[in-house]
């Protein structure tokens, strides 16, 4: 399986402090790899090294076989990579359904002047029908998103960013705050993804990650412990004694 992205010697200092030391790994097509660490691992700096908010001082990154790092964050997201954040995005005054569908048409390029025009706006809506359909919400995606829970706001968070069709999809911690039920339709959502998407998944629960991925790289104050498989990684001595407290 080829990678989508490569993370190769990356380094990155704030002052004296070294955030990360020499990270090295890669996200294969089509996988879900989950990040993990305690707090201060250097998970986000990570993620903002791979978006192209913070440059690496050392090392770098190749995305689709091409070396990426003069690329700016816009170029990065034009390419198809697509980061959430903890805080939620969305437009609390429309509905479900309409903050799906304005990704869903920026992906198709709908309002372009050329041809097709109408039909890829009709691709778009099928695809907002769809999403919500398979998200398991059970919401017909005619409620105004206030009036959503806390947890399904964040499903539609996730739904918002897969109607971007990404390539490259950077979770940060979608699951933070979420009952244990949403959580797990938020996961399943994340598991049943297009094949065309590759998805980094950073979470704390580490039951959550071992289910959700293929599988997981474990950072401890900036170095990647272990990478591998969840049978590997629950394996690993290093990882269980840093982090599993084994
Ligand atoms: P994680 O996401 O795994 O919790 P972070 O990447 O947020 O870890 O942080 C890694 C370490 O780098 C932390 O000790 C944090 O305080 C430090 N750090 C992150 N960003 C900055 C910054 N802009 N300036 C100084 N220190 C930072």
């Amino acid at each position: 399986m080829s990678a989508v992205l490569e993370v190769s010697g990356v380094s990155k200092r704030f002052g004296a402090f070294r955030a990360l030391t020499d990270v090295t790994f890669d996200v294969r097509e089509g996988e879900t790899l989950g990040l993990i660490g305690p707090n201060g691992a250097g998970k986000t700096t990570l993620f903002n090294i791979i978006t192209g908010f913070l440059r690496p001082d050392a090392g770098g990154l190749h995305y689709g076989g091409e070396a990426i790092d003069h690329l700016s964050p816009e170029r990065r997201v034009s390419r198809g990579m697509v980061r959430t954040f903890q805080k939620s995005m969305v437009f609390p005054e429309l509905t479900v359904r309409e903050n799906i569908a304005m990704a869903a048409r920026q992906r198709a390029g709908v309002g372009l002047r050329w041809g097709g025009a109408q039909r890829r706006l009709g691709a778009a809506e099928a695809r907002v029908h769809q999403l919500i359909g398979d998200s398991g919400l059970r919401r017909s995606g005619g409620e105004r998103m206030s009036d959503l829970s806390y947890g399904e706001q964040r499903i539609v968070d996730l739904l918002i960013s897969l109607a971007l069709e990404p390539r490259l999809l950077l979770l940060d911690e979608p699951t933070a705050g979420l009952a244990q039920e949403e959580a797990e339709r938020l996961l399943q959502i994340v598991r049943h993804h297009d094949a065309r998407t590759s998805v980094v998944l950073i979470a704390h629960d580490i039951d959550i990650v071992f289910g959700a991925c293929d599988r997981i790289a474990v950072l401890n104050l900036g170095q990647v412990l272990c990478c591998g498989t969840p049978e590997v990684v629950r394996a690993d001595a290093s990882v269980r004694a840093a982090y599993l407290g084994a």
